[in-house]
């Protein structure tokens, strides 16, 4: 079975700055993987390269055996992004940010996924509503819906929580591990060890632009834990 996500020697340079510094990575399907790191380690840096938003420098990155630059568009389809920035046209409803995004896949009878996605993410009520109308915690699940639209076998959500309440995030936790269950392989970014332990089965530690740790979710914190316990110690 090809790996849901692979990234060989993944380099990315903004002149002397390297914002990835050889990054191998392997997400295998049905994994819930958990990609840690503090401010500016790289991670939105790897996702945009894996969204094929930005060319690496060097390396190759596949998803689902579909290499990223060579074929583009398959490999766009095998993957629904959730982005850390919400960026909307304000004056475009809800249901048609949906239709155009599913019009870019080339989806024209998309609508019967769309209202189940609306109603998943409760957000039916607001289907004909503005997107300037929406509070910011509407907004970053229009984000997630968007995502979905193409029924994307890998799902990749950049820091999906920040500035949600606690409510909606548990609701968001709940939906995105069904997914998983139904077989989706997620990637979620955070800066918490304690949102990854929860949900991931496997996690990779990000630390300036390379991998410094990356294992299933208990041997990691095992490994996390002697680290600091032998730091208190000395
Ligand atoms: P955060 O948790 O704050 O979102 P991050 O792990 O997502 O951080 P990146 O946004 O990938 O980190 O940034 C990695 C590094 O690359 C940082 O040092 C950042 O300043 C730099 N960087 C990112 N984009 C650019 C750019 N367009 N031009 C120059 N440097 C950039």
């Amino acid at each position: 079975m090809s790996a849901a996500i692979s990234v060989e020697a993944a380099v990315k340079r903004y002149g002397s700055l390297e914002a990835l510094g050889g990054v191998d990575l392997e997400v295998r399907q049905g994994d819930f993987f958990g990609l840690l790191g503090p401010n500016g380690a790289g991670k939105t840096t790897l996702i945009s390269a894996l969204a094929g938003l930005l060319r690496l420098s060097s390396g190759h990155i596949r998803i689902m055996g579909r290499d990223v630059v060579a074929d583009y568009r398959e490999a766009r389809r095998q993957v629904g992004i959730v982005p850390q920035e919400i960026v909307f046209d304000p004056f475009f409803s809800v249901r048609e940010v949906l239709k155009i995004q599913s019009g870019y896949f080339g989806l024209r009878h998309n609508d019967d996924w769309i209202d189940e996605l609306l109603f998943r993410l409760d957000l039916s009520a607001k289907a004909d509503a503005n997107m300037r109308q929406l509070s910011g915690g509407m907004k970053r699940r229009v984000l997630v819906a968007q995502a979905l639209v193409h029924r994307p076998p890998v799902i990749v959500l950049d820091e999906p929580t920040a500035g949600v309440d606690v409510e909606l995030r548990q609701g968001l936790w709940t939906f995105v591990r069904e997914l998983n269950e139904a077989g989706h392989t997620i990637v979620l970014t955070t800066h918490y060890l304690e949102e990854a332990q929860s949900l991931c089965n496997r996690i990779a530690m990000l630390k300036a632009g390379r991998i410094v740790a990356l294992d299933d979710t208990a041997n990691l914190l095992r490994a996390v834990e002697g680290l600091t316990m032998k730091v208190k110690v000395e």
